[in-house]
């Protein structure tokens, strides 16, 4: 079955079909690693992980690549409020964010480059789009000329002078438009910086992202994606560098989600109104979390509410109650092995799974595809209900219960298929532990103090005191 996407490049929905027949190459924006994740990033990273999901249900080699943001001005500050050298802040949230994953049921991507790592292709970028006339220097900095680029503003579909009225763009009168962006960024006093060609200092984050992605998937790849927010500036501007540097297509399709949004507004750190992945982790598992973003088409807002997440509690509770009563079921029975597919009684289930396949194939419509995984239940559940079952119908649930677990190995709202290790949860507890410590601490409670740092020793957890904070690490 083909599937379908709608590129923000074209505006409209598209048969995917990629580079290489078999395979997609697929790049996600990553965070930037100076703060745990809040659920509004955690939308983006399980929408997609879910799509990659499913195209290796459907037979494709996926090759996934999800950057991590470790040179931002966001790290530097963190780090100088902190008193920590930027490396430490990264190295920090880098371990979170995969605790947070393992509790979100998000699987790692194929490679997690890091700007830090790719700092020599960085630099090989950018001398290249200076010698081949798009970028220019003035003292020890580099910016890329968007006039040079006649198709500035495919991606947002927007014009060079329509974007100058709408931008907030700091105003710097070394810039020949006010367009033009950093690649090369000189270092100020206090900042971490790379030696290169026009001094010590450290790339912009557009650059980064063009050159990790060119790194790892090649100069045309399958499929380029991230928030919505990601469209303009730092999408339109990677793929002005990229298609400048090497004269070919950048990313195929490109593919955002829509926001999580809390009260109407974005949910962000700016505004303050975020809710830590592992916070939110501590009261809802991750099978509910990802029911709950499910419920909602990807490229469509949706509201962070209470009775949003109840309703996919419920939801998730039903599945898992189903699976469970379902496995209980065929205990001591074992599938056949012979084709259903002729079967009457499974012809209903092969309908719903033929729609739920493409439902997923139409764009990722999530809502209509979970739709037909409950018709599926509903329908499981009336053989269930029977005292006795012939063995056609054992035969027709060995089906259905494969058909649902190839459905699971893609959704993974049901879970048995993801070891839950709670590393997000006892990370968090972790965190919440050192926090009382250090009021202990501070109160010259010392003998308490030091029982948490025991006890917590005694449960395989060592605690790291150093200058920067307490860390702490599994024996
Ligand atoms: P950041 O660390 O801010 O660059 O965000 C990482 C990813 O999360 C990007 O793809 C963002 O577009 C996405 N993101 C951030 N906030 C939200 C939100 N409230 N809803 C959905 N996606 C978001
Ligand atoms: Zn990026």
């Amino acid at each position: 079955m083909t599937i379908k996407l709608h590129n923000t490049l074209t505006s409209r929905l598209e048969e995917f079909i990629p580079n290489q027949p078999g395979k997609v190459d697929f790049y996600v924006c990553g965070p930037t690693v100076y703060d745990y994740i809040h659920l509004g990033n955690a939308r983006a990273f399980i929408v997609f992980d879910v799509l990659r999901r499913f195209f290796t249900y459907s037979g494709y080699e996926v090759k996934y690549v999800m950057n991590l943001t470790d040179v931002d001005d966001k790290i530097i500050q963190r780090a100088q409020k902190d008193g920590t050298p930027a490396s430490v802040v990264g190295e920090k949230f880098s371990k979170a964010l995969f605790e947070d994953f393992a509790g979100l049921g998000v699987q790692r991507a194929d490679v997690h480059p890091t700007a830090t790592e790719s700092m020599d292709q960085i630099i090989v970028l950018i001398q290249d789009l200076i010698a081949k006339g798009f970028a220019y220097v003035v003292d020890s900095d580099v910016f890329f000329e968007v006039d040079k680029f006649p198709e500035y503003g495919k991606l947002s579909g927007k014009k060079l002078d329509q974007l100058q009225v709408g931008a907030r763009i700091e105003v710097d009168s070394r810039k020949k438009n006010p367009l033009d962006f950093s690649l090369w960024k000189s270092q100020k006093p206090g900042e971490p910086a790379w030696d290169s060609p026009w001094g010590p200092g450290r790339p912009g984050w557009h650059i980064e992202c063009s050159a990790m992605s060119m790194q790892h998937l090649g100069q045309s790849f399958d499929i380029h994606a991230g928030g919505v927010d990601l469209v303009f500036p730092h999408h339109e501007n990677e793929i002005a560098q990229s298609e400048c540097v090497t004269g070919k297509p950048f990313a195929k399709y490109w593919l955002h989600n829509g926001f999580l949004n809390i009260d109407g507004d974005k949910m962000s750190k700016s505004l303050g109104n975020f809710r830590t992945v592992r916070e939110v982790l501590t009261k809802y598992p991750g099978v509910v979390l990802r029911m709950f973003f499910l419920q909602k088409h990807y490229r469509s807002p949706i509201d962070l509410t209470e009775a949003g997440l109840h309703a996919a509690v419920s939801a998730s509770e039903r599945l898992r109650t189903f699976y469970a009563k379902l496995s209980e079921r065929l205990e001591g029975s074992a599938a056949s092995g012979e084709s259903v597919s002729d079967l009457e009684a499974y012809k209903v289930f092969a309908s719903a799974k033929q729609e739920l396949v493409s439902a997923m194939s139409d764009d990722m419509n999530t809502p209509a595809a979970t739709a037909r995984l409950f018709d599926i239940v509903r329908e499981a559940n009336k053989f269930l209900a029977e005292e006795e079952l012939s063995e056609t119908d054992l035969q027709v649930l060995h089906a259905v219960k494969a058909d649902v677990e190839g459905f699971d190995s893609f959704f993974g709202v049901i879970g048995e298929a993801i070891p839950d290790d709670n590393s997000a949860l006892v990370g968090a507890l972790v965190e919440t532990l050192i926090d009382v410590r250090e009021a202990l601490r501070n109160k010259k409670e010392w003998a308490l103090a030091d029982q948490i740092r025991d006890r917590l020793q005694e449960s395989g957890i060592v605690l790291e005191d150093a200058a920067s904070g307490t860390g702490w690490r599994k024996k």
